[in-house]
């Protein structure tokens, strides 16, 4: 299983959203679903960020699923612009198979970032 996977698998069994901010008591806010909180942050002088820390929570699934689909579509595209043929380094480090600078080359680091990607 690829970390990607990993990831939309963990947020398939997450409570299902929408994920709302709440205000709830004199020292906690609150990030529901219906009726059931899903995070709860102390606030105030017990923790002086609640206020960007609950942001993030309540937009953490919306913001997870676009970044996944983005992710996945920029490794299809990085699939697709990919040679498979191995770089062939000049004296001076420029890969002649590929035309691009060394002495990592693009399309080398394109490759190494599929095979990461995919979970090899
Ligand atoms: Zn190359």
């Amino acid at each position: 299983m690829t970390w990607i996977a990993e990831i939309k698998g963990r947020w398939a069994k997450a409570t299902k959203g929408p994920w709302l901010r709440d205000q709830q008591q004199y020292c906690t806010d609150d990030v529901r679903t219906g009726p059931g909180t899903v995070a709860l942050a102390s606030v105030g002088m017990y923790n002086r960020n609640a206020e960007n820390d609950l942001e993030a929570i309540a937009n953490a699934p919306a913001d997870i699923a676009r970044l996944v689909k983005e992710l996945e579509e920029a490794a299809g595209l990085i699939d697709a612009l990919t040679d498979a043929e191995p770089c062939d380094y000049d004296s001076r480090g420029y890969c002649t198979a590929h035309a691009l600078e060394g002495p990592d080359c693009a399309n080398e680091r394109a490759l190494v970032w599929l095979e990461r990607a995919a979970g090899r």
